[in-house]
């Protein structure tokens, strides 16, 4: 048989991340880290805008921190580059560009496939995220205007007339963010933006109230259209409007497929875990966003990671 890993890890978001550099501090050797894109942290690099302020306690959630990672407020690059450093400091092996299809148990160990060949580990963790498939609207979005709907902020060249579609908190940091060159609307199902944290509530009220935003509050959309190739929006309560960008914010969706093909069973649309992360299948474990329905934290991620390492490090004992 090839090599065996004792760790195998796949994503490399903050959890990934966390789960391979505390489990090298605790003495675990042999750890693999597989990430699907170029580089580590895509949820970070593709969905947070640039120079994004970025809360440790997100959401409002104060979380202290449990291992040996310091992780503090910062911006996206801030953040980029620190886990960048403590990746280059420590032993862990990062494979990009390498997609984990589906994990099998063997006899005693797990086989992880990538595209056309497999790996061995004795342990797996999987910290997937739920960004690798934003939530989507259940209407149709017609393929004329696909090009003028999307889920970041690709693709805004300022200049636009943009609806964002959501109330949360990356729904207000696009919206506050696009306002300074854009035309910027804000369509959310509830009344007020109470599940932000405070700084963001803050921000957008002050961007409502200098009529940089504008709210379209209490009303669903109930479908979009092409009108000569820009977005019609079909409200609920109000006539349509007609916007060049409608982007939404409205959260990521459990990977099922990729847990049901490695056995982990899925229950209220979260993975099955006990006390230490560990799924229905022994030695196998889940960490980070993936674990939760909604909101989910970097420093979250970081605790998944560390008490994950601590119970693995106490079997190996
Ligand atoms: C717009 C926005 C703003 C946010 N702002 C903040 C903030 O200020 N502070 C904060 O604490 N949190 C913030 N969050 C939340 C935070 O980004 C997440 O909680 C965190 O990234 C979750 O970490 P994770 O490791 O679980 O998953 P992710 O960060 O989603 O990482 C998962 C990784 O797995 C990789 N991957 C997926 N499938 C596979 C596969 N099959 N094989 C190999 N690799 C795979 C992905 O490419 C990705 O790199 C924000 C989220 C968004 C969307």
């Amino acid at each position: 048989m090839s090599h065996m890993y004792n760790l195998a890890i796949i994503g490399a978001g903050p959890a990934g991340i966390a789960t391979a550099v505390e489990s090298y501090l605790l003495g675990i050797r042999d750890i693999i880290l597989f990430e699907k894109d170029e580089n580590h942290n895509s949820t970070i690099r593709k969905y947070y805008k640039d120079n994004k302020r970025v809360d440790k306690d997100w959401k409002g959630q104060k979380v202290e921190l449990d291992g040996r990672i310091y992780f503090v407020d910062g911006t996206k690059e801030t953040t980029l580059d620190f886990f960048d450093e403590i990746l280059a400091n420590h032993s862990v092996e990062l494979k990009t560009h390498t997609e984990v299809q589906k994990i099998e148990k063997r006899d005693g160990y797990f086989e992880v496939f990538i595209a056309g060949s497999s790996i061995t580990a004795k342990y797996v963790v999987v910290t997937i995220g739920r960004m690798g498939k934003p939530n989507k609207p259940d209407y149709k979005i017609p393929p004329e205007i696909k090009s003028r709907v999307g889920f970041t902020l690709d693709g805004c060249v300022g200049g636009e007339k943009v609806l964002v579609v959501g109330g949360g908190d990356s729904a207000i940091e696009y919206a506050v963010d696009l306002s300074g060159q854009n035309s910027v609307f804000i369509c959310y199902r509830r009344e007020t933006f109470r599940r932000a944290n405070p700084t963001n509530q803050r921000d957008i009220a002050n961007a409502i109230s200098h009529k940089e935003v504008e709210p379209i509050l209490g009303i669903d959309i109930v479908s979009l259209e092409s009108d000569e190739g820009r977005v019609k929006v079909i409200f609920n309560d109000i006539e349509p409007r007609t916007f060049d960008r409608v982007i939404y914010a409205i959260g990521g969706t459990t990977p099922s497929a990729f847990l049901a093909s490695s056995g982990i069973k899925e229950e209220d649309g979260k993975p099955v875990h006990d006390d230490n992360y560990e799924t229905n299948v022994k030695g196998l474990f889940v960490a980070g966003d993936i674990t939760q329905e909604s909101g989910g934290s970097i420093a979250l991620g970081l605790n998944h990671g560390y008490a994950i390492a601590c119970h693995i490090q106490e079997q190996e004992q």
